[in-house]
């Protein structure tokens, strides 16, 4: 081969060339445009390079220059070409497909909610439907409706936070009882859960905003049989078969009036400090409805008798999952509430 004959054929490989490069669409196109080019083995510049010892001596710088300006602008054109397609193919990225993913977090019900759902679903197969009322209430329907006299005693056991002088944060969801009683006629079986406000201690037992759920149930005929036996029956439902007593007490809406409470489950009776050394755990406290909140509400107490339940969720989720301070169910530490979280 002379060496007109090598520029020339070099001169139709660098033409094809850009032909070639300019026609791939994909990074596998282009590869083969590569080894046909400039392939150590069958690429046609790679066979000009092949021919350069057959030149005369004289000739071979010239041939070698030549092949050396033409495989260098090959392979720039290709590496061009090659970062053109990279940006358009959208099937090469640059994300690390191995990383593993970061865990799902779905979140989860507090342990007082679900304390709550869990006594609304046992009363709802009882008959009784969830009703509920403002948190801000006048003191007629916190207090008087609620045969509280003006300046009883009782009230001084409600530490009261008032918005003025008539309106006030109910000390309990009784309101709801009578709104009830106002709005439906018997009979009636509702379930009032919703916060409570009270300037109480945040100790180990108190909080001055807590979860309380009321029951009321009004009809003709009703007495403390029923009462007892509706509440018997829920916390050997909620706790389990377990050790109950009921305790005379007194509240103002009822009469007569019962605390009910549950054998401590932290000391199994024995006495500790969540339960001040009794061996006992109240949970609520009960009676029957008091004719003159049953007059108030406009309600016929002497057709209509009727029976009513108050109790704190957070003790009984205390009491469930043997929790010694009820602060630690309002501190947020996800390493306390992700062991209970439903
Ligand atoms: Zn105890």
């Amino acid at each position: 081969m002379t060496l007109d004959e090598l520029i020339k054929r070099i001169a139709d490989v660098e033409t094809k060339a850009a032909t070639l490069i300019a026609s791939a669409e994909s990074a596998s196109a282009l590869e083969a445009a590569r080894t046909s080019l400039v392939g150590r083995k069958s690429g046609e510049l790679t066979a000009l390079i092949k021919e350069l010892p057959t030149l005369a001596p004289e000739e071979r710088r010239d041939a070698g220059a030549a092949v050396n300006r033409a495989k260098t602008s090959i392979e720039s054109a290709l590496d061009a070409r090659s970062s053109e397609i990279s940006s358009h193919d959208t099937s090469v990225t640059t994300a690390d497909l191995t990383m593993p993913a970061r865990r799902i977090w779905k979140g989860g019900k507090h342990p007082v909610t679900l304390v709550i759902e869990e006594i609304e679903d046992i009363f709802r197969e009882l008959g009784f439907t969830v009703a509920l009322g403002p948190e801000a209430e006048t003191e007629w329907y916190n207090f008087g409706a609620l045969n509280f006299p003006p300046d009883h005693p009782a009230m001084d056991m409600h530490d009261t936070l008032y918005i003025d002088d008539d309106l006030l944060l109910r000390t309990h969801t009784s309101p709801v009882q009578i709104r009830t009683l106002q709005n439906y006629k018997p009979p009636i079986r509702i379930l009032a859960p919703g916060n409570a406000y009270r300037r109480d201690f945040f100790d180990a037992s108190h909080a001055p905003v807590f979860m309380q759920i009321e029951g009321l149930s009004v009809d003709e005929g009703v007495s403390f049989v029923d009462l007892k036996a509706t509440l018997t029956n829920f916390a050997n439902r909620f706790f389990g078969k377990t050790k109950t007593r009921f305790r005379p007490s007194f509240f103002p809406f009822t009469e007569p009036s019962a605390e009910m409470d549950l054998e401590c489950r932290l000391c199994k009776g024995a006495g500790c400090s969540a339960c001040k050394g009794s061996g006992w755990t109240e949970i609520l406290g009960s009676g029957m409805v008091h004719p003159a909140v049953l007059d108030a509400s406009g309600v016929d107490s002497e057709r209509y008798t009727g029976w009513a339940f108050g109790m704190g969720p957070a003790r009984i989720a205390m009491q469930r999952y043997g929790i010694p301070d009820i602060r630690l169910l309002y501190d947020s530490d996800m390493r306390f509430l992700e062991q209970l979280a439903g």
